[in-house]
């Protein structure tokens, strides 16, 4: 395919975002859900195969919760929470005590905790939440089709209180205190990209999210999709819903999205990991080169030292 080549490795880093003076003013106070049910329809990434996802308003304290329309009603449930993810390999994975799992949800969490939505049911007819073009841009634009219902109850936040932090080779991850909701995120590809480096000061506009990260692509690279597709992996991935590096250069014939969308898109993927802790955090994530896997096994080193945290 003839592809427009970008040379990854003169990306250089982009500065912070600035955080503005009234942050301590917009925290959103109540809980909120969406006010109406708003549906898309895509296709796994991993299977390839069609699945609609419908969000639909949840009551307050109830968190996220996927509903598998396919099973039967008495197993459908899956509460999507750091102790039911049972698999980080290539996405979120999660799974119920009945042994139904629902892959791929990090892009849809993602947007629904980047646009302050506390509570939703994730309702889906297959095994996988459609993978649409790679970001969480179209779950972002559902929500704002939706709208915002806020909810008689506070949002209650989980305050990190002491420093955590997991590491797996050369990948690091940590959470440490802090009054201002923060990601920070070093990366490389472990070496097999240039550095890029990005923070994201998160407070509760979903402008900033929406235009800062929302749209930043997952990624992969061309020689390990080869490989995928030869085990039947990877099925529905494609230039339409990735951004696929060859040689070092980007094979996507519009480019990028970011010059740094890879570790933006790292970034989104941690929100998405971290909503998982059941409360919006109130710390400082840092990650390099951290995944799924990693992101999982820091909130699980966090909720395991009790004086780590509190609510
Ligand atoms: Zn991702």
């Amino acid at each position: 395919m003839e592809s427009m080549e970008i040379a990854l490795r003169n990306i250089k880093p982009a500065a912070s975002v600035a955080l503005p003076l009234d942050t301590q003013l917009r925290v959103v106070a109540w809980q909120q859900t969406i006010a109406s049910p708003v549906s898309c329809t895509g296709i796994g990434l991993h299977s390839g195969k069609p699945v609609t996802l419908t969000l639909r308003p949840a009551l307050a304290n109830s968190g996220y919760v996927f509903i598998r329309k396919d099973v039967p009603e008495d197993s459908r449930r899956i509460p999507a929470r750091w102790d039911t993810v049972t698999d980080t390999a290539m996405c979120t994975k999660i799974t119920n005590p009945q042994g139904v799992s629902v892959s791929t949800i990090e892009h849809v969490i993602a947007a629904l905790a980047g646009c302050d939505i506390h509570n939703a049911i994730i309702e889906l007819d297959g095994p996988e939440v459609p993978v649409m073009d790679g970001s969480s841009s179209e779950f972002v634009d559902m929500i704002r089709q939706a709208s915002t219902r806020q909810q008689r109850q506070p949002v209650r936040r989980l305050k990190v209180l002491k420093t955590v932090e997991v590491k797996v080779g050369k990948a690091t991850a940590i959470l440490k205190p802090s009054d201002e909701p923060k990601f920070s995120m070093q990366f490389n590809a472990n070496g097999r990209l240039g550095n890029q480096a990005w923070s994201f000061n998160y407070y509760p506009d979903q402008d900033d999210f929406s235009d800062l990260l929302s749209s930043a692509r997952t990624f992969g690279f061309y020689e390990d999709a080869q490989h995928l597709w030869a085990q039947g992996l990877a099925q529905g991935a494609s230039l339409e819903n990735a951004v696929i590096i060859k040689d070092g250069k980007v094979m996507n014939e519009e480019g990028l999205r970011f010059s740094d969308e890879f570790v933006r898109h790292k970034i989104l993927d941690a929100i998405g990991d971290l909503a998982l802790a059941g409360a919006p955090i109130l710390g400082h994530f840092y990650g390099e080169n951290s995944g799924h896997g990693l992101n999982n096994q820091l909130l699980r080193a966090l909720f395991a030292d009790e004086s780590a945290w509190s609510f």
